[in-house]
């Protein structure tokens, strides 16, 4: 499949990895918006959030724990950080495979336009 996503997954393209299990892979964004910026991406291809379905609420539970978990681990649970997704053309999405982004590291400003 011609996805980004799924060719780092399947090690064609290489990555910054930081964890990987059965559902999900972590790496660090090519072009950070922050001093810490990871994505938690499932192995399963899902183009969009739009395409999630209920089958899906176990996957993204454990992507949501995952993202604490690492923020826990990197050190800035207590100070905050920030979870995203975004969704389609108009929210920034350039890549569909859906991926949670994980940023932190500074102090992130509301609203984030
Ligand atoms: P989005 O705009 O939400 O679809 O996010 C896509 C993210 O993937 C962006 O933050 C990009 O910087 C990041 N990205 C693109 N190519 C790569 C790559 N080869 N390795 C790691 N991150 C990437
Ligand atoms: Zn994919």
């Amino acid at each position: 499949m011609d996805c980004l996503f799924c060719q780092i997954i399947e090690g064609k393209i290489p990555s910054d990895l930081l964890y990987q299990d059965d559902q999900i892979v972590i790496f660090s964004d090519i072009n950070p918006q922050a001093p810490i910026h990871k994505l938690i991406v499932p192995r399963k291809h899902i183009a969009t959030m739009n395409d999630a379905t209920a089958e899906d609420a176990a996957l993204i539970g454990h992507m949501v724990l995952s993202a604490q978990k690492l923020a826990k681990q990197l050190s800035i649970a207590e100070e905050g950080y920030r979870l995203v997704w975004n969704t389609n053309k108009g929210a920034g999405q350039a890549v569909f495979h859906i991926h949670l982004h994980l940023l932190g590291g500074r102090v992130l400003h509301w609203p984030p336009g």
